[in-house]
């Protein structure tokens, strides 16, 4: 683990370079939790994973012509779903070599690769002017970001002012335990995202805790277990045993790591 809070990209880079394939098969290219209505909502895993995606562009309002920013894209498909939702620009970008070229090949095979583009870069050092873009969002990526103020501001500056901001991510459930979480991880309270981006220049729209929305229901449990299972020698050595038990212990409600809810939120740049 790197000590300074401020660079851990190396670490989420090695972490995202493997495990990118291993989504790819098991979600549909997809990197993010599912969104059910209740327990008794059937939608598969992947069809979830789209549910969230579309609740986070509902909250983005992408406006035809708009050039927007994925910080944090991982292997594209949230921006695929975005480019097909307007006539948008978007410019997904990670610190994962391989999520990059992987991302870009699907955008070839979908003939999108005109208005979507994936790039290198860093959130806490963006290599685009002030003002370049008209919308962003942060889709489960600012969770991996240890200074959380510094990444808001630099996209601040690169939006212009009245642009749009959309988050959606873990959070810290206040009173609650979450240290088992990965070295990775660094979760934050709702109120202190509101802070940071009060203090970054944004004005908060909407802020929703959706983590009854993020519980697998039982049987889509179960159904996912099977699946990832036929991967399990593929998953064991990216994730390591341990993890790989928790995760097909019945018992254990897939992707809520106790004391870790899930937000979304939109803001608009002052
Ligand atoms: N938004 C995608 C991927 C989520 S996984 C999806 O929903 O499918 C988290 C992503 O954040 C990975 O692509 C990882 O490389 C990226 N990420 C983490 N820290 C980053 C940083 N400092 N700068 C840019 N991207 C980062």
């Amino acid at each position: 683990m790197s000590t300074a809070a401020e660079s851990n990209a190396e670490e989420v880079a090695e972490l995202y370079d493997d495990f990118s394939e291993f989504h790819a098969r098991i979600n549909d290219n997809n990197l993010h939790v599912g969104y059910w209505e209740d327990e008794h909502d059937g939608a598969s895993f992947q069809e979830a994973a789209e549910t969230m995606t579309q609740q986070l562009i509902r909250r983005l309002e992408p406006q035809a012509g708009q050039r927007i920013l994925d910080v944090g894209c991982g292997i594209g498909q949230p921006a695929f779903s975005l480019a097909r939702s307007q006539q948008v620009d978007i410019t997904g970008i990670t610190v994962s070599r391989r999520q990059i070229e992987r991302a870009g090949t699907t955008a070839a095979e979908l003939g999108l690769q005109d208005r979507v583009r994936f790039e290198y870069a860093d959130a806490t050092k963006l290599p685009y002017a002030d003002g370049a873009f008209d919308a962003a969002w942060f889709f489960e990526s600012m969770i991996h970001m240890p200074d959380k103020a510094l990444a808001l501001r630099e996209v601040a500056r690169v939006l212009r002012p009245g642009a749009r901001l959309a988050i959606a991510d873990m959070f810290h459930e206040p009173g609650k335990d979450w240290s088992a979480a990965h070295p990775i991880v660094t979760a934050i309270t709702i109120d202190a995202y509101a802070d940071l981006l009060e203090q970054a220049g944004f004005s908060l729209l909407e802020v929703d805790d959706v983590t009854p929305h993020m519980l697998v229901p039982k049987p889509v449990r179960v159904a996912l277990r099977a699946q990832m299972l036929e991967h399990r020698d593929e998953w064991v050595r990216i994730a390591g045993e341990a993890v790989v038990a928790q995760f097909l212990d019945p018992e254990e409600n897939t992707f809520y790591t106790p004391g870790l809810g899930y937000v979304l939120i939109a803001a608009r740049r002052n």
